[in-house]
């Protein structure tokens, strides 16, 4: 399928995990990508991989996405397609008990400041060109509780969550959609190292997962792919859950 061709997107954080295989998708599809993460030694790899350019750049800082957004313009003249995706999720933010203020900034900052700083960003020039698709991931997270808590990490997912609703449903009527994406948790390096090492913590999770399996990076992908393309042009405001059944369930199968 070439639903992307000649799209311009920015994908941030898509040196790794969601954002390495939805720029492999996005490629594959014919669009023209722009990789903006804070780690430019991967961004500039997985850019000369797949015929992209990267930008480093700090989604936490609003003048370094100021002049990321400015680069893609000056390069390609539109945004077509903007994939908010750069998020943190470190140890220190745990149960609130243990969580300092410090930590808890930190990941509001990149995890949800971000997709106010970049949704505020591109939007002038969707709005202008009356056209534009973006897409902000949120998490099951910002759906279901954890008894494991990471408390600012599922605060922040809940209002990229609230806040994508609340743009779709503003800019309903001028040719921009916005829609959130939802993964379950996704066997990326992190995770793998995480469980791995602990396959007690792998099985808690995993009881709770309808497939009975974590869900893969390019499965995430295709979904956004879909999102950002002109197949989902009746789909803004949404909260799309890409979770092997996960928020629907009550008892899984044996
Ligand atoms: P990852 O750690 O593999 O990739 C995140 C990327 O973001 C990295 O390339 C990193 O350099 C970049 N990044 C971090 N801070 C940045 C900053 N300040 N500025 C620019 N780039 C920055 O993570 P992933 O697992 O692919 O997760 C991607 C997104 O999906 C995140 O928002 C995450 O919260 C969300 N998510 C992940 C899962 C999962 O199970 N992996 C589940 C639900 C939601």
């Amino acid at each position: 399928m070439r639903r992307l061709e000649d799209r311009v997107a920015i994908i941030t954080g898509g040196a790794s995990g969601i954002g390495k295989a939805t720029l492999e998708r996005f490629v594959s599809e014919g669009a023209k990508v722009v990789v903006a993460d804070f780690d430019i030694t991967s961004a500039l790899k997985v850019a000369s991989d797949f015929g992209a350019l990267a930008i480093e750049t700090d989604v936490a800082d609003p003048a370094s996405v100021d002049a990321m957004v400015g680069q893609v313009i000056d390069r390609f003249g539109r945004i077509d397609i903007a994939f908010n995706n750069a998020g943190i999720s470190p140890p220190d933010d745990d149960s609130i008990l243990d969580t300092s203020i410090d930590a808890y900034q930190r990941v509001q900052d990149v995890n949800l400041k971000s997709v106010f700083l970049c949704c505020k960003a591109v939007l002038p020039h969707m709005l202008a060109a009356k056209k534009g698709s973006i897409i902000n991931t949120a998490s099951f997270v910002a759906t279901l509780g954890a008894a494991t808590s990471q408390i600012s990490y599922t605060a922040s997912k809940g209002g990229v969550l609230a806040m994508t609703r609340e743009l779709g449903v503003q800019f309903a009527r001028s040719g921009v959609r916005v829609n959130a994406i939802s993964p379950g948790p996704i066997n990326t390096p992190l995770l793998q190292e995480l469980f791995a090492k602990d396959p007690e913590r792998a099985q808690r999770r995993l009881v709770h997962i309808p497939m009975g399996r974590f869900g893969e990076a390019s499965e995430v992908a295709a979904a956004v792919a879909f999102l950002a393309s002109d197949d989902a042009s009746f789909m803004t405001a949404s909260n799309f859950l890409v979770d092997g059944g996960l928020t629907g369930a009550y008892v899984t199968p044996l």
